[in-house]
């Protein structure tokens, strides 16, 4: 078996940014400029790296954001009112609520009080539900990644198997159905699977979300499959056994450098859509 080729985030990653910095340009020029606010509940390390990257991502662009970092003893109501107030400011275009909050806060209904406009990083039910219907301004930044992927290096879609291995409703789901838009055939798998390497076999696209290092298998990847990782566990080890799974692939996303740049990427491009449709240029 030759050895795959490796999908390449990064570059992926650095082609849109590109094509934003002339949109964000444009906005300035109009005398707007392109706005994320960012939402940090408590303490926990991870989070608060992610949300300083998005931010760093977000200067190095020219798109302000806006830090909000509240305490983890913040209650649901709250946290609420913030969200109410960042959907009135008109200079606010897009808001990014970092999962996980703490265990007492009610996550859903804080995901949810983001207006669908300003919901750039799709979390809201009804963005998730436009998705499905394929009409979402603004789908879940990491599906949207993979697509973006897939699209780049131009890997077909339609008539496909895709095996997506997770149904978060922020990853597995809203990647099944949209790999199910584009005419894949989609099997989704998840803790109760029963017979996951056998279901994995069957596909010509993989999609791995399952939060687990390494969890996939190499052996499990059909001879001449896609594998997309969209997995980022401690120590930048992603949810595929990368090694054992080159052996079989024809294509593979490398964890750090893979599916990760490119979630941020479709970030920043959600939020300058935001800022375009605020202005009326889109
Ligand atoms: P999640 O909410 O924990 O969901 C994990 C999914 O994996 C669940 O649907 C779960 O099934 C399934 N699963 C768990 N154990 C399994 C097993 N033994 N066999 C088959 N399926 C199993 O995680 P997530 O938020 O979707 O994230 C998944 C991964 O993507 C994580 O590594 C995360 O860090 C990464 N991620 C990366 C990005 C990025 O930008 N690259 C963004 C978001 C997330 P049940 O539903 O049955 O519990």
């Amino acid at each position: 078996m030759r050895e795959p080729i490796v999908l390449d985030g990064s570059r992926v990653a650095a082609g849109i940014k590109a094509r934003l910095a002339e949109r964000v340009g444009r906005l300035k020029e109009r005398g707007s400029s392109p706005c994320l606010a960012t939402i940090l509940v408590g303490s926990d390390p991870a989070s608060a790296t992610y949300v300083k990257m998005k931010g760093n991502a977000c200067r190095r662009l020219g798109i302000e954001s806006i830090r909000v970092e509240l305490p983890g003893t913040t209650t649901t109501e709250e946290l609420l009112g913030v969200i109410s107030r960042l959907n009135e400011d008109p200079a606010v275009h897009g808001i990014l609520l970092q999962h996980p909050v703490p265990a007492h806060i009610d996550e859903r209904a804080a995901f949810d009080a983001i207006a669908i406009g300003k919901d750039v990083d799709g979390v809201t039910m009804l963005g998730y539900a436009m998705n499905v219907f394929g009409a979402a301004a603004y789908p879940s930044c990491t599906p949207a990644a993979i697509l973006a992927i897939l699209d780049d290096y131009g890997i077909g879609i339609e008539g496909k198997h895709a095996v997506v291995i997770g149904r978060s409703p922020i990853l597995g789901k809203p990647v099944s159905a949209m790999l199910l838009n584009r005419n894949a055939t989609v099997t989704v798998c998840h803790s109760k699977t029963a017979n996951l390497a056998e279901m994995v076999a069957l596909g010509d696209i993989v999609v791995a979300a399952v939060g687990k290092p390494r969890f996939i298998q190499g052996e499990w990847i059909k001879p001449g499959a896609v594998v997309l990782d969209a997995g980022y566990n401690p120590g930048n080890v992603g949810d595929v056994n990368y090694e054992a799974a080159c052996r079989n692939a024809s294509a593979i996303t490398p964890v750090p450098a893979g599916v990760g740049p490119v979630t941020i990427a479709m970030l920043l491009k959600h939020t300058v859509e935001a800022a375009e449709r605020a202005m009326g240029v889109r």
